[in-house]
């Protein structure tokens, strides 16, 4: 299960199967035109192809179960004016499925991935690596992992003995990311890292090149890059649907209350809002328009005597210019109530999305100009769960040995804009970004996802 030869192919959305919706489309699904203000809606199916058989290697085939003429298909009953169902899902047995080990059993492993496992159709949860044992003792209990599949923070390189897990997935804070992916590579394991990567870009290159030399896969979890709505407003973009893009307003905030947590401590966190969730502003603009920014400037403030905020930034706030002409304005506070969403502005019309990098709930909706009218449509998109597709892509692209498209290079891009984002804040003025890389020079192919 090594990593062999990279599988680079375009980035351009020639992969993606989703049917866009036209104007003349959306006008015959409403059956009508809309004045401003009125809203239409689309709703397209979520979901996973089949494993694709094209891009084996000899010899790792053992999974290729669901060839496309073996998929499923039920009788056809809705009508054509209803949504269409994805097609049936095809989820790999039990043993064919990629083992993860899951590493730190804090709020979002016990909340989101541990649970979204159990729905995967190509990954499951084979061993646990926590420092609380009481605590691993009941959630191996709960998902029936062996005890001898548990391990510590002292004892985690023995996973390079256990046959089973195939993939280790760190949900530790920040700054532990680089030494537990170092050590997961050297035990052999493909490396899926949650997100900020690290605490800077130097850790970041020392993960890639740790990865590099142990021949695993590593991939930064941008969950939101495999996001439907998220997707298809990209693709969107990406067709011109709205003409030439001109600016984007980013914004990813929440309030916290506990000084004591590590994301309020520097040494762990490696700083505040900016790498924790105004991350999610940066990285999804950057995905959605396909290019790196050349210059930023940012603020950053912090409320004198919070306690919250004498270690970390409470809020930052920060402009980016793309070699396109493009503008990104984004901002992220840690101190006020939950909101989460951007709005790409275009020539003939914008986009918007609520809740953009919440687990659900997202809202697309678009307007464009038609003569006396503004035509505002809601584009609705089936949910589906983020950490599931996430680990399904990637056991994909173990299986498959394919690079994935949110490689570490990913994250090292991020670091270097956010360190640039600092820089600019503590001196007050631009500073310029010269030492980024194309993202199709380091990206696998786009992800096979409906
Ligand atoms: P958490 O505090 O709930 O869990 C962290 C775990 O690490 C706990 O089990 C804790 O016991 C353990 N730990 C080990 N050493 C520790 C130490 N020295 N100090 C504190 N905890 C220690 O955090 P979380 O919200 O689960 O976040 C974990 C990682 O996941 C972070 O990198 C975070 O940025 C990322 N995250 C990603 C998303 C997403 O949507 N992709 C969402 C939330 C968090």
């Amino acid at each position: 299960m090594k990593e062999g030869k990279d599988l680079h192919s375009s980035t351009e959305f020639e992969n993606n199967t989703e049917t866009p919706i036209t104007r003349k489309g959306f006008l015959s699904m409403t059956g009508k035109y809309v004045a401003a203000g009125a809203i239409g809606s689309a709703v397209i199916s979520g979901g996973i192809s089949p494993v694709s058989a094209q891009k084996n290697e000899p010899g790792k085939q053992t999974r290729q179960l669901s060839k496309p003429d073996e998929q499923i298909v039920l009788d056809k009953w809705k009508s054509e004016y209803d949504q269409a169902s994805a097609p049936v899902p095809m989820p790999l047995p039990p043993d064919k499925r990629v083992g993860y080990a899951v590493v730190g059993l804090g709020h979002l492993s016990l909340e989101e991935i541990i649970p979204a496992l159990n729905m995967c159709k190509k990954s499951k949860l084979v061993a646990l690596v926590s420092g609380n044992p009481e605590k691993m003792k009941k959630v191996a209990g709960q998902y029936a992992i062996k005890p001898d599949s548990c391990y510590s923070y002292q004892t985690y390189d023995q996973l390079k003995n256990n046959p089973e897990v195939e993939v280790i997935y760190i949900v530790l804070p920040n700054s532990m990311h680089k030494e537990f992916t170092i050590r997961g590579a050297k035990a052999g394991k493909h490396i899926l890292c949650e997100k900020p990567m690290a605490n800077s870009s130097k850790e970041c290159q020392e993960m890639i090149d740790a990865c590099a030399d142990a021949k695993v896969k590593l991939m930064v979890a941008y969950r939101i890059q495999y996001q439907p709505h998220n997707r298809k407003l990209r693709e969107l973009l990406q067709k011109k649907e709205f003409g030439n893009t001109k600016m984007v307003e980013a914004s990813n905030c929440q309030s916290s209350a506990n000084p004591d947590h590590w994301r309020h401590k520097k040494k762990l966190a490696g700083g505040g809002a900016l790498p924790d969730i105004g991350l999610y502003c940066l990285n999804t603009t950057r995905f959605i328009l396909g290019e790196e920014p050349t210059e930023v400037f940012a603020y950053q403030y912090s409320t004198p005597g919070n306690p919250l905020f004498t270690e970390v930034e409470e809020m930052v706030s920060w402009q980016m210019k793309f070699p396109g002409g493009v503008f990104a304005s984004c901002s992220t506070h840690y101190n006020v109530h939950e909101s989460r969403r951007y709005r790409v502005l275009c020539e003939k019309g914008w986009l918007n999305l609520d809740k953009a990098y919440a687990y659900k709930g997202q809202d697309l909706s678009t307007a464009k100009a038609d003569g006396k009218l503004e035509l505002h449509q809601n584009i609705g998109i089936a949910e589906v769960n983020q950490f599931m597709t996430e680990m399904d892509y990637f056991s994909d692209c173990v299986i498959n040995n394919k690079k994935p498209f949110t490689p570490g290079e990913e994250g090292l891009q991020d670091h270097i804009i956010m360190e640039a984002i600092y820089q600019s804040a503590k001196e007050g003025k631009p500073v310029k970004i010269t030492n980024l890389k194309k993202p199709v020079d380091y990206r696998g192919p786009e992800p096979e996802l409906a």
